[in-house]
């Protein structure tokens, strides 16, 4: 019957590289377990992002209800040039009362809360409404570690951590290099920086915690959070791996010339350049990028978005809203458009990432290591070419070439602090043309298989979805 069966409430952060994933598990719940799930989806200082928009209306309504939260205007809380490591975690406190109505104006009253990195303030209408609270965290294994754990550093490492002379040690996983850290946690008297350890406390609130990657990809470190003697004794929540939760395919119809000119293109010959679905690139880098491009004499299909005065995650809650001014392409080096013809596509509009690493032609990926590309990436086969611009993508980029071997590292010039052209065109060619590239490519093809194993009904990720799914399904008996 319909109504015995649980109903889940799914409560992401905004921004594509959350949504995205919190889609993929709705739809599992939905499509796997027959649940009912609502996603409530929360905006930003009333920006309106036409991608998100796209990815919503790809999701079967049938399958998931989506109930948009009134948008939260935080303008009064945050200087409006405020780093995003500040504006999620103050927006989702915010978006507490909104969530509170939508919850009692919901029948049935939802059993499950999942909720976000920075979500779980909200477990206090959780509590109030007498439901389970889960954390789904959308990042890796690696990251959910340094997250718990940043509140005891917080009492055991004096100073600040960028000048600790050692890299800063998790109990059981791989230490964290200073130079891979990331901006929350680059000066300890920043208010972002007590908003992230707030966040690893809030994650210990939760009843257990999902995470979007696989054993059989993070052994150790999942085992570390399982171990008493190391992380255990600090989350004391079970944790269930569930991923590689992705896009699967989208709606490609949109870029009609785009596929048009990949099919003319031989297999695995051309790079695919893209940042995600919000990091700018410094107008200096990208003219860099543009030249070694160029001067690889490979083919590209690169998305471009108009230039900030410094790399990083300008553009990443307004989408591509904010790039509506650019004037075509006037920013890349002169009579670039004209020399590249045939050799390269250049194209500012959102794509269907998942469609263009799987099309056969693709044979690289220039990428900032946001999650859900890596997972992509994987997915697909795709070595990729590691440039980190916000966030945890260093550390992802340090993970993917040392320890997943996927990947290469573009290497930042100390006295540009940017990317040189040559190395690019290096990098470029060493997995488009030289054979090291082939080692590369073979261990993406294992991790792909291990990736397709783990979603497989038996594999470990299907089975610790079914464990948790089991879990709700007892607890709704228990209300009936
Ligand atoms: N994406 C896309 N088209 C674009 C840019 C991004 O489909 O033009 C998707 C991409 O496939 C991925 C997500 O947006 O699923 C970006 O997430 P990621 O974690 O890689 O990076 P973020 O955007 O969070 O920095």
């Amino acid at each position: 019957m319909e109504t015995s069966k649980p109903h889940v409430a799914l409560l992401p952060l905004p921004g594509m590289g959350h949504m995205i994933p919190y889609l993929g598990l709705g739809k599992l719940f939905a499509t796997h377990h027959n649940f009912k799930v609502t996603i409530f989806l929360v905006s930003i200082d009333h920006s309106s992002q036409t991608e998100s928009k796209t990815i919503i209306s790809e999701m079967n309504n049938d399958l998931c209800n989506i109930v948009q939260l009134p948008p939260v205007d935080i303008t009064s809380l945050v200087d409006p040039n405020a780093t995003i490591g500040l504006r999620l975690p103050i927006t989702m406190r915010e978006i507490v009362p909104a969530f509170r109505s939508s919850i009692a104006a919901l029948k049935p009253c939802p059993i499950v809360l999942v909720t976000d990195i920075f979500g779980t303030d909200a477990f206090s209408v959780a509590e109030e409404y007498n439901m389970l609270k889960y954390v789904f965290f959308p990042s890796h294994a690696w990251l959910l570690a340094l997250t718990i754990y940043t509140p005891i550093l917080d009492e055991e490492v004096k100073g600040e951590y960028v000048n600790q002379k050692e890299p800063l040690k998790i109990p059981g996983c791989a230490s964290v290099r200073v130079e891979d850290l990331f901006d929350p946690l680059l000066d300890r008297t920043n208010q972002q920086y007590d908003e992230y350890v707030r966040a690893g406390i809030g994650i210990r609130m939760s009843d257990g915690v999902l995470v979007n990657s696989w054993e059989e990809l993070q052994p150790k470190t999942f085992a570390a959070l399982r171990d008493d003697k190391l992380l255990a004794c600090v989350l004391e929540r079970p944790v269930y791996p569930v991923g590689p939760i992705v896009r699967r395919s989208g709606n490609s119809s949109k870029n009609d010339l785009l596929f048009e000119w990949l099919n003319k293109q031989p297999n695995q010959s051309v790079v695919y350049v893209s940042f995600g679905s919000g990091a700018t690139l410094s107008h200096g880098q990208m003219i860099e990028l543009a030249w070694g491009l160029e001067m690889s004499k490979q083919r590209f299909v690169w998305v471009v978005r108009a230039p900030t005065e410094e790399s990083g995650d300008k553009a990443y809650l307004s989408g591509r809203s904010g790039d509506k001014n650019h004037d075509q392409f006037g920013y890349l080096p002169k009579g670039f458009m004209s020399r590249i013809q045939n050799v390269g596509f250049v194209i500012s509009d959102w794509v269907s990432q998942v469609d263009i690493l799987s099309h056969p032609s693709i044979g690289a990926f220039i990428s900032h290591c946001g999650w859900n590309s890596t997972l992509e990436s994987i997915l697909k086969g795709v070595p990729i070419i590691a440039f980190p611009l916000f966030a945890e993508q260093k550390m992802n980029a340090t993970m993917l070439t040392e320890e997943f071997g996927m990947a290469v590292r573009l290497q930042v010039l100390p006295s540009k602090k940017m990317v040189g052209r040559e190395e690019i065109q290096k990098k470029v060619r060493k997995i488009i043309v030289d054979k090291e590239g082939h080692g590369i490519r073979d261990r993406v093809n294992e991790l792909k298989y291990s990736a397709e194993k783990t979603s497989c009904k038996g594999g470990s990720s299907y089975n610790a979805l079914s464990e948790l799914a089991k879990g709700f399904e007892a607890r709704m008996q228990l209300q009936n």
